[in-house]
């Protein structure tokens, strides 16, 4: 017997007292679910709607509604419709679940059991609109003494070389997401955001398009597996590059872009054929120690003439702290660690919702085993995966990095919706597509300034945290641990953080 039709996930339905047929929902839905019949407008397929929220957003009436899970399945709690209904799709197709977007799994979130430190009374507050607060982040090697001579006119001339760092007018960038995954009208967007806020960009694995050539001192470009797009021009015109050992939302595997997402503009930046899957495998083929890695940081920095840093990005893991001191120790500058609420074009859905752990505990665990092993200054702590507003910015500080990168976030400033379907090619936001009839639908100018707006907001609101736990340098919140409590975590967790109960 057939397995059979499942449940609704969402039911559309028209206000017909409210509609005034203006078909805007026809136009706009990318996945067919509206129909123009005569002079109406029909709900044809709610089955098709995946909550983008596109059509809502258009609709001049406030005339449509959708309602998620009309019909559910007899409660379990263990056997829950997400179960089930993987379930049926492997026993119909045989073959792996492809998802988008990050874990969907109710983990409970460790910066939601965090909480910042106020000062009172005793110890006074500065106020961030009267009193010049230092944002402003350097990514890469940091000498551990300076050595000085004095010239003979009294000036002093520095003789520690310093190697190439980054210089951030806020600890915010913007991760890596490729063209390809991303249309080139987001990643536009993105560009000119980080641009104006004088922050940085990832290019992903896509390459860097020739549009994008004006912004490239504010591009980091990424070096992935399956190295393409990458040749010494790329590789001249980032201002950092990164490499990419592995992802927090699929650890330990590769990345894989539909033939379909590979138009000829695609085909033409990431150098491969139109139309064919961009299959990146799961390890580098050149990388299987860290002295492999050390060849690889020392190659892009002799090409690049020793002014570029270079960064090494993997996913949070049970001994992400082993790793980043052997990282540090390859000559890289700066160790990026993406946690397990990453996000992602498109992973398979037991690795986004199962491996890795979250980005809170590996940035601790990192930053206290290169602290313990005197390395600390040798590599900047970039945190990714799962940053959703300023609060968690500060916290993860406070824990130990440096920095972060926000992906899914800035994708919201830009209207996703976070329907988790980028992997389809589809996104009626025209941010996850290359169809042209889509992609046409995002702004760069309008986009840019969206996403510069929320990175600015989010920089004023660290300040403010900042002034009120009374420091007025994002150096003096780098791993101030005393700074945060812990608010129901266990003890072991704890520890893990370094970090006390409330009310210690
Ligand atoms: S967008 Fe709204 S008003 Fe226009 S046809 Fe659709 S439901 Fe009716
Ligand atoms: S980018 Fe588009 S497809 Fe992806 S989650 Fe956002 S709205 Fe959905």
């Amino acid at each position: 017997m057939s397995i059979g039709s499942v449940p609704l996930r969402f039911k559309v339905e028209i206000d017909p007292e409210r509609c005034m047929k203006c078909g805007r929902c026809v136009e706009n839905c990318s996945y067919g679910v509206f129909r123009k019949e005569s002079d109406n407008i029909v709900v044809a397929n709610s089955r098709a709607c995946v909550a983008c929220h596109r059509c809502l957003a258009f609709c001049p009436r406030d005339a449509i509604d959708i309602y998620e899970k009309p019909t559910d399945y007899r409660t379990h709690p263990v056997w829950t419709r997400e179960v089930r209904e993987a379930v049926f799709n492997q026993a119909k197709t045989g073959r792996i679940i492809v998802a988008g977007m990050g874990n969907v799994l109710p983990y409970p979130s460790i910066f939601d059991r965090l909480v910042l430190d106020a000062c009172q009374v005793t110890n006074p507050s500065i106020d961030p609109l009267r009193e010049p607060m230092e944002l402003r982040t350097y990514i890469g090697k940091k000498p551990a003494a300076l050595s000085v001579k004095e010239k003979p006119n009294g000036d002093a001339e520095l003789l520690t070389k310093l190697a190439p760092n980054l210089k951030l007018e806020t600890p915010i960038m913007i991760g890596h997401m490729s063209y390809g995954a991303i249309s080139l009208n987001a990643q536009t967007a993105l560009a000119k955001a980080v641009t104006k806020m004088g922050t940085f960009l990832g290019t992903g694995e896509g390459g860097l398009h020739e549009s994008l050539y004006p912004y490239q001192d504010h591009m980091i470009v990424q070096v992935a597996s399956g190295r393409f797009g990458v040749d010494i021009n790329y590789l001249e015109r980032g201002a950092a590059i990164e490499i990419k050992i592995g992802q927090g939302a699929k650890p330990g595997i590769g990345g894989h872009l539909p033939g379909e997402k590979v138009c000829a503009d695609v085909s033409c930046t990431r150098m491969i054929p139109e139309g064919s899957d961009a299959i990146s495998p799961a390890p580098h083929h050149d990388i299987y120690s860290i002295e492999d890695l050390k060849q690889l940081v020392h190659s892009l920095k002799e090409a690049t003439e020793w002014k570029k840093p270079v960064f090494v990005k993997i996913a949070a893991v049970h001994n992400s702290a082993a790793i980043a001191a052997g990282i540090a120790r390859s000559g890289a500058d700066a160790v990026v660690i993406d946690g397990f609420r990453g996000g992602t074009g498109a992973a398979p859905r037991v690795f986004r919702d199962h491996v890795g752990i979250p980005v809170e505990a590996a940035v601790a665990s990192v930053d206290a085993k290169l602290r313990k092993q005197g390395v600390r200054n040798e590599v900047s702590i970039i945190a990714s995966g799962g940053i959703r507003q300023s609060a968690d910015i500060a916290k993860i500080i406070c824990l130990g990095a440096d920095a972060v990168y926000i992906g899914t976030s800035a994708l919201v400033a830009m209207g996703c919706r976070v329907c988790g379907t980028c992997n389809r090619g589809t996104c009626a936001w025209g941010i996850a597509t290359q169809r042209p009839e889509l992609t046409k639908r995002l702004d760069p100018e309008t986009n840019a300034v969206q996403v510069a707006n929320l990175i600015h907001a989010w920089t004023d609101e660290i300040a403010e945290l900042m002034g009120a736990a009374g420091i007025n340098s994002i150096e003096s919140l780098r791993g101030n641990r005393d700074r945060l409590r812990g608010y129901m975590l266990d003890e072991g967790l704890l520890n893990v953080l370094d970090v006390k109960t409330v009310g210690a």
